[in-house]
């Protein structure tokens, strides 16, 4: 099967709920949802070869970012250099286990099992169908992608040698440029998974059900949130996938409220006490996500304080707001389409925004690892690195149990 083979098939937005027809497409071609414009499916040209091209590059760089060193420091005669495995090694050797368990599985464990699905996953393509044994593979593509968070460890990354630039003098490993050259192969080899299309391409199109310009709700159907098939309502697993199947995700708002209750309850401490404590000749100086903010911006390094105020400070903080604001109009508001599409933008855009947060948890993480001079100079993670790093995975969690479907069913209710 080519990729350009692509025959008609009816599949549910996943935003929506509308039910689209996919016609046939040609590599290069995209299609967005008839109601609220997002992307259906995108047919990259040479999709199956750039996937097996890229995972296995992104994996080489991975390999080579972890065998040298990441990054040296020497201030006032003492030098210190870490790789990668040392900044995870620190932390759990000085007893921050959970800030080292978040660090170990965004850097090290969850690109690891996501390039290994997709390497996996492209070799099939070129057998062609799968065994039954591939669908966890599939499965745990979608799962993964939101939490793939090297790229924002690579900026904590540059936020730490700008932290560290006026304090003493910094070189760069060749672990370093294999970790840039890594990020940016794997961001390229996730551009590259279209589930919809490789559900497809492996598994052939899904059963074939009667449809209408409607939501899959109003006709009784189920859209699968994996694989993009349509199934009958009193189906429990997707035919396609085999996944359970709901009409809706299981408690959405109130596991939503839930979450961003926990989230508000910890963005307290996150803010009140230290996030890093930095020892110089003795005397020691804990320092807020605030205070970070002030000191960078004094030391004229106005881009990064900015980089910490907005993702650290502006995005949580309008994160939370918009996700009660979201429930609140799913519970009690209805609009017309063009609101409705702005609301379902407003979602997107706290999807995608929430995972940069993370940046100063990083930043946190490299330098505690780095600076370790003894009793010249060394950096702690305060407490408030693990309640920052809990309030962004909360958030994340409450993003994601959130179903925007939800929004468009309360305005069908009122225009049927
Ligand atoms: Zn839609
Ligand atoms: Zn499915």
């Amino acid at each position: 099967m080519s990729d350009v083979d692509f025959h008609e098939y009816a599949t549910a937005c996943d935003h929506c709920d509308w039910v689209n027809v996919i016609s046939p497409m040609r590599a290069g071609d995209q299609l967005h949802c008839a109601r609220c414009g997002h992307t259906i499916i995108t047919l990259h040209p040479n999709a199956a070869s750039q996937l097996l091209s890229n995972g296995c590059s992104a994996a080489l760089m991975f390999i080579m970012s972890l065998c040298f060193v990441f990054l040296g420091f020497s201030s006032s005669g003492t030098s210190q250099q870490i790789t990668l495995l040392d900044c995870i090694y620190s932390l759990m050797g000085e007893h921050y286990i959970s800030l080292g368990i978040i660090v170990t599985l965004t850097l090290l464990v969850l690109p690891i099992v996501y390039l290994t699905a997709v390497i996996l996953i492209a070799l099939a393509m070129r057998k062609g169908r799968i065994r039954r044994s591939y669908y966890g593979l599939l499965h745990t593509l979608s799962a993964l992608q939101p939490w793939l968070m090297v790229d924002v460890f690579l900026l904590g990354g540059l936020v730490a040698l700008v932290k560290l630039h006026s304090l003493a003098d910094i070189q760069l490993g060749l672990s370093f440029w294999a970790f840039c050259a890594f990020t940016i192969l794997l961001v390229r080899t996730a551009s590259f998974v279209d589930k919809r299309w490789i559900w497809y391409r492996l598994c052939g199109p899904a059963p074939e059900v009667a449809v209408r310009q409607a939501s899959a709700l109003s006709q009784g159907l189920k859209g699968c949130q994996y694989c993009g098939a349509l199934v009958p309502e009193q189906k429990h697993k997707c035919q396609r996938c085999h996944h359970v199947l709901h009409h809706r995700k299981k408690g959405s708002l109130g596991n939503t409220l839930a979450l961003l209750m926990a989230a508000c309850a910890l963005y307290v401490p996150a803010n009140l006490f230290p996030i890093m404590i930095t020892t110089f000749l003795g005397r020691s100086e804990p320092s807020t996500i605030m205070g970070g903010v002030i000191l960078l911006w004094g030391l004229k390094s106005y881009l990064v304080a900015m980089v910490i105020l907005v993702a650290s400070i502006l995005v949580p903080v309008a994160k939370i707001l918009a996700l009660f604001w979201l429930c609140w109009q799913t519970r009690f508001h209805s609009a017309g389409l063009l609101q409705q599409k702005q609301t379902q933008r407003i979602y997107q855009m706290t999807e995608f925004v929430g995972r940069w947060s993370m940046v100063d948890v990083f930043v946190v993480a490299i330098l505690s690892a780095l600076v370790q001079l003894g009793a010249v100079m060394n950096i702690i993670p305060g407490v408030a690195a693990i309640s920052f790093a809990a309030v962004v995975i909360l958030t994340m969690l409450a993003a994601m149990s959130f179903d925007s479907r939800l929004l468009w069913d309360k305005s069908e209710e009122i225009t049927i």
